[in-house]
């Protein structure tokens, strides 16, 4: 029996850094973890050009690289990756969990929930006409097609902050606007783009509509909300940060949070007994990948040890 076929010990869904760490460091607690990633592993990390803190790297490290040495460190402890889709994750009367694959259905004891969550769109008109001719969710992928050119950044957050800081090296024309009157963001980001000579911030703003010639994006409706009044500019591309929705659809049974996240314990662990969460799809306060990293730790350890306590149960 290949080692794909056996049973294992542990189903991770999503291969990103938190359910990644989880298969490492299960794997190298002697238990046989899964992990079934779509695409290719990394999670969101795949877009982070430069990762500057992660600790332990004197010099930044591409997104990319990280995710790749997430990726072989976790196989080299034998964990087991699966380029494949979770389709159904059943929970069952004896406490067990069938998960339905793309590579055949398993029965485990526990599963690891590291799915990540989905960025959100504006909603407003001309965003999605736009989409790929102007409209971007991604600086590193987008960003170098607009060098020069005037650039509308939206958002408040870490993504917003840390986004602008990656276009103002392409540009010298950002704009980013914010509904509120400060950002949410980690004080040293939002600061920086500040002080940024290239970033010009307005608060108090939001976006009525995304205007074009058809072929791309050419100026924005803003709305100035603190003198109740509506403009409109002229911007080459619009970058929209605007948070995500936590990937919760696999387990409606479990308990979630007012914004939808995952709620879990410090061991990571939901309410439903078997049931972890890690990273991004979990209610916790500072989503980084060295805290996605941890969760899976910190999973998979809580985990060895419930799988030793249904042992002594008798279960499997
Ligand atoms: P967040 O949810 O933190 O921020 C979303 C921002 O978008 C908020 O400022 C929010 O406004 C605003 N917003 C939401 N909906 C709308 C809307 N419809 N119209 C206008 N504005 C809207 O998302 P992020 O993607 O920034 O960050 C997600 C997580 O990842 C965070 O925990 C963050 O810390 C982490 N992260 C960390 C990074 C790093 O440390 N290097 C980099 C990127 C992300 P409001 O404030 O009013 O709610």
């Amino acid at each position: 029996m290949s080692d794909k076929e056996k049973q294992p010990d542990i189903i991770i869904v999503g291969g990103g850094p938190a359910g990644l760490s989880a298969a490492q460091y299960a794997a190298r607690a002697g238990l046989s973890a899964h992990v079934f990633e779509e695409l290719a592993p990394g999670g969101q990390t795949l877009i982070v050009d430069e990762l500057e803190n992660y600790p332990g790297f004197d010099e930044p490290i591409s997104g990319f690289d990280l995710a790749d040495k997430f990726a072989k460190q976790a196989e080299r402890f034998g964990a087991v990756i699966h380029y494949g889709s979770v389709d159904k994750v059943t929970h069952n009367e004896d406490g067990s969990y069938t998960v339905e694959t793309s590579d055949g259905n398993f029965t485990v004891p526990v599963v690891i929930m590291s799915t990540g969550a989905k960025r959100r769109e504006l909603g407003v008109p001309g965003e999605k006409e736009y989409q790929g001719k102007g409209v971007s969710y991604c600086a590193t992928c987008d960003g170098p097609f607009f060098k020069k050119k005037r650039i509308l950044v939206v958002g408040g957050g870490d993504s917003a902050c840390g986004e602008s800081l990656f276009l103002s090296k392409l540009s010298e024309d950002i704009v980013i606007v914010h509904r509120k009157d400060r950002f949410r963001a980690q004080r040293s980001i939002a600061g920086m783009v500040e002080h940024d000579e290239h970033v010009d911030v307005r608060f108090m703003h939001t976006v009525n509509e995304i205007k074009g010639d058809g072929k791309k994006v050419t100026s924005v409706s803003l709305h100035d909300s603190e003198h109740d009044r509506d403009y409109e500019e002229q911007f080459d591309a619009v970058f929209i940060f605007i948070g995500a929705d936590p990937r919760t659809q696999l387990v409606p049974f479990a308990e979630t949070d007012d914004s939808g996240y995952l709620v879990t314990n410090e061991l990571m662990s939901t309410t439903t007994p078997g049931l972890y969460a890690v990273g991004d799809v979990r209610n916790t306060p500072f989503r980084q990948v060295v805290t996605a990293a941890s969760d899976g730790s910190i999973a998979a350890h809580a985990a060895a040890e419930y799988i030793d306590e249904l042992k002594g149960q008798a279960y499997v």
